[in-house]
């Protein structure tokens, strides 16, 4: 499908000038692009904590169930998202999880977990809230982003692997990109406003379909929204790039 012809379905399908997106297969190659300042990394806020999962697995750390309160106990959720183990609590990309994870995270195999799907590795001087998506986040260039999550969909060999799709999975289901409304592997993220014109939030959502052996990932942003609202235009792109 070339550009203009892409152009006039996505139009179509709904995804007005303010939404960017990433179009890839499974190999990673991009398909189709419609991102201001691809080249700049920024912070995709909780949509890197799939590799959190497989990092802190890898490791052999048990993963345990926790019990989150809510804003009380530092979740986005103001009434909590009760008791959690691994795979809810990424489909719930629940803070209080992740903090867990995070402060518990070996920062050296984090970094090789980086470097083998080619993310910019963390800042080991950074405060660990930054690797789940908080304050300025862990930037990445959004087209790095596709292609690891390409790389992720391919490592089923992998046990850490399979749980952090089971997550994301479970995401799409009843999760934080449940308004994506088809099945899919997805993850949703709302990071700081980058833009001059601060809005609420830059939301970024993430899809890989079809379930049994993704051939497409998605990647999209919309200014001035969450993570969770913006995964309600993945199925307008999905329809589009078939
Ligand atoms: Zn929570």
């Amino acid at each position: 499908m070339t550009r203009r012809s892409f152009g006039a379905l996505a139009f179509a399908a709904g995804l007005d000038s303010k939404a960017s997106y990433f179009v890839s297969n499974s190999a990673g190659k991009i398909l189709q692009q419609s991102w201001a300042d691809a080249a700049s990394p920024i912070s995709f806020g909780s949509l890197l904590k799939p590799f959190l999962v497989v990092s802190y697995l890898n490791s052999g750390a048990g993963a345990p169930e926790l019990e989150c309160h809510g804003a009380s106990d530092g979740c986005w959720s103001a009434h909590g998202h009760g008791r959690q183990d691994i795979v809810r609590a990424l489909a719930n990309s629940c803070n209080v999880y992740f903090r867990f994870l995070a402060t518990r995270l070996d920062m050296a195999a984090l970094e090789a977990i980086a470097l083998r799907y080619q993310l910019l590795p963390p800042d080991r001087s950074w405060n660990r809230a930054r690797l789940i998506g908080l304050g300025e986040g862990w930037p990445q260039q959004p087209d790095a982003v596709v292609r690891a999550f390409a790389q992720l969909s391919k490592n089923t060999g992998e046990s850490s692997v399979r749980t952090a799709l089971r997550g994301m999975a479970l995401c799409a289901e009843e999760g934080t990109a449940k308004a994506a409304g088809f099945a899919c592997y997805a993850k949703t993220g709302t990071a700081v406003c980058r833009h001059r014109a601060h809005g609420l939030g830059d939301g970024f959502a993430l899809a890989m379909y079809p379930i049994d052996q993704p051939r497409r990932v998605l990647l999209m942003s919309r200014h001035n929204t969450t993570g969770a609202e913006t995964a309600r235009g993945l199925k307008g792109l999905r329809d589009t790039c078939g």
